[in-house]
């Protein structure tokens, strides 16, 4: 079985091939922006229009493969941008129709768990899935069924840090100069902490550390909106994992880059006997690959794929709903 796979719905356009289980190839191309408005939906659609092409053909060629090589196609349909997953949809649309090929129309979110479980040994974890668009805590029943036990109650935390670093000057995506400069911070500042239960919120955190702009160093607000923002994550995954007796905890998702919040994972695990799992960088951000992988697992379930005419996208999807196609 050989997929071909595509990853569209925000910054990162990827192109994977998958045969049976193993990547072959996995590219990807991320929009960054230096623009004060962030990344504009319309900028990301074009972006990935003007690059499937290109990246299709080196995944193809770095797999020594021709199109008619090919089984199935396997696509993120959501949640995301509206406009780059339209993009992704009609390429996919007119691509498996020309080829007579059949597709699976994968959760974006689904795909950032499936991945840890096929490269990095997973299998009865707790999923702390932390990207631009979603914080959740999350288990897979039967590897099939997502149950979320927690998650942010207002904007994702990987949204939160682009739009600290939006105010703060640097270009998106943000986590990452963040990282940098809390590295170099002289002093610890008491910010909001909010934690509800099994959920957690970061707005309230957002707008003090954004006020804080000017009066501050911005070194030390980077630093203090870091230990806060991840303290109240490891507050929630702690009490998933009481509340779940699962045997492992994993990071998935583009903020799990980030390895001040690998390194307080880790130490929490351990202080509660409990497995440790890291995801290869590769992996954690947007990829194709997982979308690919997250095909080559429903196959391997004997979920079948759609034909071309029914594909959809969904900007809007639970990923309890993953496979309401
Ligand atoms: P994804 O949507 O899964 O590709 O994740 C993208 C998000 O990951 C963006 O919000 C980035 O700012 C964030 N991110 C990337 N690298 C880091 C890092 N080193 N620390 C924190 N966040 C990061
Ligand atoms: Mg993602």
């Amino acid at each position: 079985m050989r997929i071909l796979a595509f990853e569209g719905t925000a910054h990162t356009l990827g192109v994977s091939i998958i045969e049976e289980g193993k990547i072959l190839a996995n590219e990807k191309d991320s929009y960054t922006t230096q623009q004060p408005q962030g990344m504009l939906p319309r900028d990301v659609a074009e972006h990935h229009a003007s690059l499937i092409k290109e990246l299709t053909l080196k995944a193809l060629e770095k797999s020594r493969m021709l199109i008619r090589d090919i089984d199935v196609i396997a696509y993120s349909a959501g949640p995301g941008l509206g406009a780059p997953l339209q993009i992704i949809r009609s390429f996919v649309y007119v691509f498996a129709k020309r080829n007579s090929l059949s597709l699976y129309p994968i959760h974006h979110s689904f795909a950032h768990l499936i991945i840890a479980n096929y490269t990095a040994n997973v299998n009865d974890a707790l999923y702390v899935y932390v990207s631009g668009g979603n914080t959740q805590l999350i288990v897979l029943k039967d590897n099939l069924y997502p149950v979320v036990y927690g998650e942010t109650e207002d904007i994702a935390l990987g949204n939160a840090l682009d739009k600290l670093a939006r105010e703060l000057g640097f270009g998106f995506p943000g986590g990452k100069y963040i990282e940098e400069y809390a590295k170099k911070a002289t002093k610890f500042l008491e910010m909001p902490y909010t934690v509800k239960g099994m959920d957690l919120s970061y707005s309230g955190l957002l707008t003090y550390a954004i006020k804080l702009k000017g009066k501050e160093k911005v070194e030390d607000i980077c630093y203090g909106f870091q230990e806060h923002a991840f303290a109240m994550l490891m507050e929630v995954a702690e009490r998933a994992l009481a509340y779940t007796q699962k045997s492992q905890v994993v990071l998935t998702g583009g903020v799990a880059l980030n390895q001040r919040l690998q390194d307080m994972l880790k130490d929490m695990a351990e202080d509660r006997g409990i497995e440790y799992k890291r995801v290869e960088n590769q992996y954690l951000g947007d990829n194709a690959a997982m979308i690919g992988m997250a095909a080559w697992h429903l196959y391997k379930q004997n979920i079948e794929p759609i034909k071309a005419d029914d594909a959809f996208s969904k900007p809007r999807w639970r990923i309890e709903k993953h496979l309401e196609w």
